[in-house]
């Protein structure tokens, strides 16, 4: 040892001061300072390189190397100034030749070299990139070479790792099948690794008992699928694999106990490296590599395992979540299907339920009507049948036989009324369909209304709306605001409130009506109501709770007609003692109404004159008078022709409207007994089904027609019309 340190080396760093310090004196080298500059030179350039290097110098191949090196020697014991073949015996058969050329002056690099060399106790494969290169002296003679090295073990490992984990990747994606992905798992394994068996185990829930599944055994070795208990393979294998550590056996027989081997070697294992799968804290599953001999197991095949269970594992779970799924998907498929089905049987039985609940009613509404009338027709038949017989017993009797004539005529009489009443309601009444304000409508009633309703009822009207469109027949819509009034006044006799709305009505889920915004007139009384009963056949045609002439039932069913033909619809709400709410819901429109014609502001202009109205229909008559009034006229009224002839005589109005079919003397006759006393007299015929060809016939051409029903402006017009015509000027007397 000297006591100076070497002036080519630095003070700082391990490598440095060991070659300072070392007994170089003892080796072919010499002592420090006697060495050639060149020796001196090579070494002075390695110790401040972070590559590794070593200085191989002389023919006994001495070695002196750099601290990145150390590394790459591991734990070889004492390597320092040893010879290389020495320091790498174990590898030394595949190196010697790389060696060998370097001394004779050939450089070799090579990348990623595979050896086998021996640095921490046990045999491992590593990977190395380095060149070999000469060193020459001034003679050009090669005294020594140069390694420059890394190491590429780790990249390769990770390679080769990662290539594993691909194929093994691609070979199981797609299986649906646990067992089969662990079989393809073990069986790739147990190739890559050259096992002697590979296997995969469900732990029990005691953590204990474990079931191996599967497992891949080399020709030779035995398969080891069974149920086992891990206790049996000793306590290191019960501690390790429970603290989610793997139990890493090179040689069972040199490391367990003798009985704790002999489950091992029970089943021809030798050495084992068991990986725990750990779920939610605890031991769930396990992984094991075995070989039948001992074998030392490296970092890679520890590492590789590791990856593998953990990735196979996650795998089978995946796997077998998805069949769980599966299963549950099947069966709820199955449960849509029937349900479905179900759902569409049923729907079909409460679409035929409601079909024949609707043919029914239809059935019962229709029966009801044919019994109505055939027990109408069989009470005016009886009359005139009764009459008829009469006379023919007291044909002598010339003051009898008048008598039942004239009680046959008006029992005939009845039936044409009824069946002009039938005519009416089955001919399709020709309706104009033509935008207008409801609002306006509905104001221009108020007067109507208000006569109709009598001082005991108090009207109110709100017309929020004002520019509510709808499409409709106006004369038909005053006419159903009319039926419903009426009924109201009906339904109160000791007087009430009737409140008048239209506003605008949202619809979005609607069993008749399309979602959309509707006009919506609301008609609400105070009145009596209607027990259900009533309530649900108010709508039918000819169905009424009113006595013999007092009510006709076809109020609600025009109401009804009119709000679908205008494409809306009718509802009620009614109970009894707790009043009646009707709702007309009716399509707006976009369509722009046209002004009022200026001839109906003339409606007054009539003035004072006095009108008779002669109709047997007591609804009729009360609502021309009411119309009348609301116009400013004078009205009076009969409820026959022979009543109508008198009070022309008593009353000696300017103008008669007359109805055209009444029992007794129609309105033809009464209007030709009339003329023939009062040629001048103005005589409108209010007609809601007769033939204007018929009354022309009987009335002259010159006949003024009103035709039922009408607008209140329509009266004033065709009243004004027949008033103001110079040949009709009334005469009086
Ligand atoms: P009518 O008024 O000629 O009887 P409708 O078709 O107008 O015929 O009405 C049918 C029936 O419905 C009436 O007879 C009555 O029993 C009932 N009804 C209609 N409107 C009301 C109401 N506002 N309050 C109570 N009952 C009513
Ligand atoms: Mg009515």
């Amino acid at each position: 040892m000297t006591a100076e340190h070497p002036s080519f080396l630095p003070r700082e760093g391990a490598m440095a001061s060991a070659i300072a310090a070392h007994a170089w004196s003892r080796t072919p080298l010499g002592p420090i300072e006697a060495w050639p500059e060149l020796l001196k030179t090579a070494v002075a350039l390695m110790p401040e390189s972070r590559f590794p290097q070593a200085v191989i110098w002389g023919p006994e191949l001495v070695t002196l190397y750099n601290d990145a090196f150390r590394p790459i020697l591991g734990a070889k014991p004492a390597p320092l100034g040893r010879p290389f073949s020495e320091i790498w015996s174990e590898a030394w058969q595949d190196v010697a030749p790389i060696a060998a050329a370097a001394f004779e002056g050939r450089a070799t690099y090579i990348e990623n070299f595979p050896v086998f060399i021996d640095r921490h106790g046990r045999p491992e494969l590593a990977h190395f990139t380095f060149c070999y290169s000469p060193i020459r002296d001034a003679q050009g003679r090669v005294v020594g070479m140069l390694d420059t090295v890394t190491e590429t073990t780790a990249t390769m490992l990770a390679t080769r790792r990662l290539a594993f984990l691909d194929l093994l990747g691609r070979t199981i994606a797609g299986e649906r099948d646990a067992d089969a992905v662990m079989a393809a798992t073990t069986s790739l394994l147990a190739g890559h690794l050259g096992l002697s068996n590979c296997a995969y185990a469900d732990m029990d829930a005691d953590q204990d008992g474990f079931t191996i599944r599967g497992n891949w055994a080399a020709e030779g070795s035995p398969s080891i699928v069974g149920h086992y208990s891990l206790a049996d393979f000793g306590t290191l294998a019960v501690r390790r694999l429970r603290a989610g550590e793997p139990l890493v056996v090179n040689d069972n027989l040199a490391e367990l106990a003798p009985h704790e081997a002999a489950t091992f070697q029970n089943i021809g294992i030798a050495a084992t490296i068991c990986m725990p799968l750990i779920r939610e804290g605890r031991l769930t599953a396990l992984m094991a590599i075995h070989d039948k001999v001992p074998r030392l197991w490296s970092d890679y095949e520890l590492a590789l395992l590791r990856d593998v269970t953990e990735r196979s594992w996650a795998y089978v779970e995946r796997v077998r979540a998805d069949a769980d799924l599966r299963r549950v998907a099947a069966a709820l498929e199955e449960l849509n299907a029937t349900l479905e089905a179900r759902v569409a049987e049923r729907t079909r039985q409460l679409e035929e339920t409601e079909a024949a609940l609707r043919q029914s009613q239809k059935m019962e509404a229709i029966g009801q009507l044919t019994g109505g009338i055939a027990h109408d027709f069989n009470n005016l038949l009886a009359a005139v049948v009764g009459s008829l017989d009469l006379i023919l017993h007291r044909a002598g009797d010339a003051e009898r036989v008048r008598r039942h004539a004239e009680a046959g005529l008006a029992a005939a009489g009845r039936g044409t009324k009824l069946t002009a009443q039938l005519l009416a309601f089955s001919r399709k009444q020709k309706i104009e369909l033509k935008p207008l304000f409801l609002s306006a409508l509905l104001r221009g009633m108020t007067e109507l209304l208000r006569r109709t309703l009598g001082p005991m009822i108090r009207l109110r009207l709100e017309l929020r709306e004002p520019d509510l469109r709808i499409l409709t027949d106006a004369t038909q819509l005053e006419l159903a605001v009319l039926n419903l009034a009426i009924n109201a006044r009906d339904a109160m006799p000791e007087g009430g409130d009737l409140h008048i709305a239209s506003s605008v009505a949202r619809i979005e889920r609607d069993g008749v009506l399309r979602p959309g915004s509707y006009a919506l007139l609301t008609v609400a009384d105070t009145g009596e109501g209607m027990p259900p009963e009533v309530l649900a056949r108010a709508f039918d045609p000819f169905f009424t709770t009113k006595g013999v002439g007092k009510g006709t039932g076809l109020g609600l069913s025009q109401v009804y007609g009119i709000a679908h033909q205008a494409g809306g619809t009718v509802r009620m709400e009614s109970r009894p003692g707790a009043g009646t709410t009707v709702r007309i819901y009716l399509p707006l429109t976009a369509l722009e109404p046209e002004a009022e014609p200026a001839e109906r502001k003339a409606e007054a202009r009539a003035g004072k004159a006095s009108i008779l109205v002669v109709d047997d229909d007591a609804d009729v008559r009360e609502m021309l008078v009411t119309a009348l009034e609301t116009l400013g006229f004078s009205a009076t009224e009969a409820g026959s022709g022979t009543a109508g002839l008198a009070a022309l005589e008593a009353a000696r109005p300017d103008l008669v409207i007359l109805d055209y079919a009444m029992p007794d003397l129609t309105g033809a006759e009464v209007a030709r007994l009339a003329r023939k006393r009062w040629p001048a007299l103005p005589i409108v015929f209010a007609s809601g089904y007769a033939d204007t060809a018929t009354i022309e016939s009987v009335a002259g051409t010159d006949a003024i027609v009103l035709r039922k029903p009408f607008r209140i402006g329509d009266l004033g017009a065709v009243i004004a019309g027949a008033l103001g015509r110079p040949e009709l000027e009334p005469g009086r007397g």
